[in-house]
């Protein structure tokens, strides 16, 4: 499937390692997201931090989507790839002054606001400027999405949201404040989610939330991200339930009437469309093992160092009808380079080309200069 499915000529004329993007796939995932998400009120926003490449942005601002932005720079990525500014929404733990008086100067839809103190500083900068800052709360609905430690947000003894019981406290708040334009409720509980439950466990707490308080307008409800893929058979589900995914939402959230219902898919929409395409530097004969090593590693590609996770291997110009067990490693100086052990790979020689499926998410926007590596290069589907 690999051999055909990759134009292998175009990388032999590149420099390695590279990300390479089918474009046709991530239009059909878009057209997915889009067909599965048309509901009145619904709004799905892309989560830029998975992947910020220019192109990718483009395409995917061109689709309709708005944007979802952890930094003054993702809002000027964003902006620079054709998202309006209102559909743009800013969320993050750490909003610096800076960061927050230009985003109120750009004109974006909404700070999703994290704590009391960044909530203050909010209002002291909105009085300044005398512009009223529209403001989301972010909750903490203490939700076990039984994911990779590192990569769940939701629960109660973590960075992200406010805490339940402070609530209360920050709504009135955010109505005391004449500099505050209240948008909503915001929650994310997770990545790399595969198992909807937590979803509808997710609706269950908004609903009850909700009815708390009657009296309180909340013009919107943002349910986050953290729709994950199969990254064990990237060709067998190329494409993430989103499906699935929206109706949890459609049929277990009581919206109120007129009240918008958001998303941040940021994985879902972007892992399944990109690849690492390394060479093969050597192959190393070990003691009873032997090691392919790549000239791209955790530099270029560090889901694998940094959460255990794996992505499926494939050589991609290999003719050979002979298999063997390889660990394939990176070149960087670090132990936890290792993309796999025992992968099964026809015969590999030095000069083959490795593809590593489903790096189009947290894969190039990871990618650092460590050992003065130079960052991998893109190349798209024609
Ligand atoms: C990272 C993040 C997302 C996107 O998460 P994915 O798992 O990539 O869908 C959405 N919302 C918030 C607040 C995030 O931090």
């Amino acid at each position: 499937m690999g051999q055909t499915y990759f134009p292998v000529d175009r990388f032999r004329n590149a420099s390695t390692p590279l990300y390479y993007y089918d474009l046709h796939l991530l239009e059909a995932t878009l057209d997915e997201v889009k067909a599965c998400s048309s509901f009145p009120g619904y709004h799905v926003h892309y989560a830029v931090k998975a992947n910020a490449n220019q192109e990718i942005l483009r395409h995917i601002a061109a689709a309709g989507l708005g944007a979802d932005t952890v930094s003054l720079g993702e809002i000027k990525a964003a902006l620079g790839a054709g998202f309006p500014a209102p559909k743009i929404v800013f969320a993050g733990v750490g909003k610096t002054d800076e960061e927050i008086s230009m985003a109120l100067e750009l004109g974006i839809g909404c700070f999703n606001v994290e704590s009391e103190a960044e909530l203050r500083a909010i209002v002291a900068i909105a009085e300044k400027m005398g512009k009223k800052a529209p403001v989301a709360l972010r909750v903490n609905p203490e939700i076990d999405a039984h994911t990779h430690h590192y990569i769940t947000t939701g629960l109660a003894e973590n960075k992200f949201g406010i805490a339940l019981t402070m609530l209360d406290i920050l709504l009135d708040d955010c109505f005391k404040s004449e500099w505050i334009d209240f948008r909503g409720l915001h929650f994310h509980i997770g990545s790399q989610i595969t198992d909807l439950e937590p979803y509808r466990i997710l609706c269950e707490r908004i609903n009850g939330l909700q009815a708390k308080y009657p009296d309180i307008v909340i013009p919107s409800i943002n349910v986050g991200g953290g729709l994950g893929v199969d990254y064990d058979d990237p060709e067998g589900n190329p494409i993430p339930d989103f499906k699935g995914y929206f109706k949890v939402f459609k049929e277990n959230l009581q919206l109120r009437p007129g009240q918008e219902l958001h998303f941040e898919l940021g994985r879902a929409i972007v892992a399944q469309c990109g690849s690492l395409i390394c060479k093969v530097v050597y192959v190393k004969e070990g003691v009873g093992k032997k090691f392919v090593i790549l000239d791209g590693g955790m530099t270029a590609l560090i889901r694998p160092a940094l959460y255990q996770a794996h992505h499926k291997i494939e050589n991609i110009t290999s003719k050979s009808e002979e298999m063997e067990k390889y660990d394939v490693v990176g070149p960087i100086c670090e132990s936890s380079d290792v993309f796999g052990i025992e992968e099964v790979l026809p015969e590999t020689k030095r000069g083959d080309l490795i593809a590593l499926r489903s790096a189009g998410a947290y894969g190039e926007a990871m990618a650092s200069c460590y050992n003065c590596r130079a960052l991998p290069e893109a190349l798209f589907s024609r």
